[in-house]
């Protein structure tokens, strides 16, 4: 028997027992170790996930585990092997997979329109799992996804000829995706200054606290948009990362840029209100990204080197079978919340 975590609804989290199910050819079986909990979990518990979802799911898209058998039409993973794997379950053949996977037109999200990883054991498609060095904790590997949605959302941004030793940046918004964010600019692309901000400052000494920086911390400032003295002069960023997810983050940051600069949003659903006229002033590019797939080998290589510093975002952790306990907490006096995990198999 395996054990799963449901989302039926609202407030509405289950346990459950059901049988194995059965290998297929090309489908590996892995042993969940961890599973880390992302703001679209939360969101499809409260019942406000803005995006396309299915009730009842097995929630979890960022996770580890241990393969146990493979089927046998699998080539490239073997019994034992520790693995993480796709939140997009991409088709591989449709137009829009020939650029990005993570836009296929016929595109599943596992834990989210599709069941995910919160069991004890899963079968999936071979295609969608990558290995990874067992030097990397579950813990750290568990947060493999997140970081390759961050690294992905900063791929999309760089001009890789010029890179960006002369760029100034600023992160707004410092929960899990932005310190995702700021550790690989931090350390795999080696920007030593990164000006960040968030509006519990709490998160911005926590994140100077694991990484030992003394950080720049952005003050919000109206600066006047009524004259282009001051629409052009006064902006010191070249890119800004909305990682907060709101209205007012994404206002921030098209008040921050330099004119001619760049913005990438990655948290942002549903319609907001901002002052968008700032992208015609100031020759603003902004850019969407969403999903990891397509970067998970250059996270799992900055892993190998920088997981002992990443896994220092899980700041609290539960066996899965307190999962209620890690969705229900309210108060987090103290340590701030940054990302959440349910142990399954320590
Ligand atoms: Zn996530
Ligand atoms: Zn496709």
């Amino acid at each position: 028997m395996i054990n799963l975590l449901q989302i039926k609804g609202k407030h509405n989290l289950v346990i459950k027992a059901i049988a194995s199910e059965p290998l297929g050819k090309d489908r590996v079986r892995i042993c969940i170790k961890r599973v880390s909990l992302c703001g679209s979990d939360y969101k499809l518990f409260e019942g406000l996930y803005g995006a396309p979802e299915t009730y009842p799911v097995i929630f979890g898209h960022e996770w580890s585990g241990v393969v146990t058998e493979t089927g046998d039409g699998v080539k490239d993973l073997a019994t034992g092997d520790h693995v993480t794997g796709d939140c997009s379950l991409y088709c591989g053949v449709c137009e829009n997979c020939k650029h990005d996977k993570n836009l296929c037109e016929n595109i599943k999200k596992a834990g989210i329109t599709s069941d995910g990883y919160a069991r004890s054991e899963v079968v999936a498609d071979a295609r969608y799992i990558y290995k990874a060095p067992e030097s990397i904790s579950f813990k750290a590997l568990a947060l493999a996804e997140p970081f390759a949605v961050a690294y992905r959302a900063i791929a999309g941004l760089l001009n890789e000829k010029k890179g960006l030793s002369d760029k100034n940046i600023l992160i707004i918004g410092c929960g899990a995706i932005g310190m995702a964010a700021y550790l690989l600019l931090r350390y795999k692309w080696q920007k030593m200054k990164i000006d960040v901000f968030d509006v519990d400052d709490r998160r911005v000494e926590f994140l100077g606290s694991i990484t030992g920086d003394i950080l720049n911390v952005f003050k919000p400032e109206n600066c006047g948009n009524n004259d282009y003295a001051s629409l052009y002069s006064k902006k010191k960023y070249d890119m800004v990362f909305e990682m907060a997810g709101n209205a007012g983050a994404l206002d921030e940051a098209l008040n921050a840029v330099k004119p001619g600069g760049k913005i990438v949003t990655i948290g942002i659903y549903g319609k907001i209100e901002a002052d968008m006229g700032l992208i015609t002033l100031k020759k603003i590019t902004l850019y969407g990204s969403i999903g990891g797939t397509g970067a998970f080998e250059e996270v799992i290589e900055f892993l190998k080197d920088f997981g002992n510093v990443a896994e220092k975002i899980v700041t609290h952790e539960y066996l899965y079978t307190d999962a209620d306990k890690a969705f229900m907490i309210q108060d987090d006096s103290g340590a701030p919340a940054v990302k959440r995990q349910l142990i399954f198999e320590e």
